[in-house]
């Protein structure tokens, strides 16, 4: 599976560096943000180091619709009952600051710390 040996996201699915997981499969992990904006707040990577959504091709288009479908399933597992928000920052006009695809979950009750 492709992977940057100088990538955060890459060290966190091969184990290197610690996170708190939520859930893994044979496409994606999921874990807690490190700097929450949220009560819940979590990232979806793909295991594979795809660096922004602007080269995601049409054969990544299962693995987008599986990390998207995954949202709800794990707001519901984490007790997020008020809706949730989903973000995916890409580029650096878009925000993007780790550069492995990443799509942020976010719900629990307002205020939050920004979003
Ligand atoms: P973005 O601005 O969309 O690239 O967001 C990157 C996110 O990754 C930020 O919300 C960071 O708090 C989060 N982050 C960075 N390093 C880690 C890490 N080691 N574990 C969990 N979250 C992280």
């Amino acid at each position: 599976m492709n992977a940057d040996p100088n990538c955060i996201f890459c060290k966190i699915v091969a184990g290197q560096i610690p996170a708190r997981k939520v859930h893994e499969d044979d496409l994606v992990l999921a874990f807690h943000d490190i700097a929450p904006w949220a009560p819940v707040h979590v990232l979806v990577i793909p295991r594979q180091h795809i660096a922004m959504l602007s080269d995601v091709t049409p054969e990544h288009t299962p693995l987008l619709g599986h990390m998207l479908a995954l949202a709800p399933v794990l707001m519901k597992q984490l007790g997020v009952t008020g809706g949730f928000r989903t973000l995916i920052n890409t580029g650096p006009d878009g925000g993007q600051e780790v550069g492995h695809l990443h799509m942020h979950v976010m719900g629990g009750p307002r205020p939050w710390k920004k979003g």
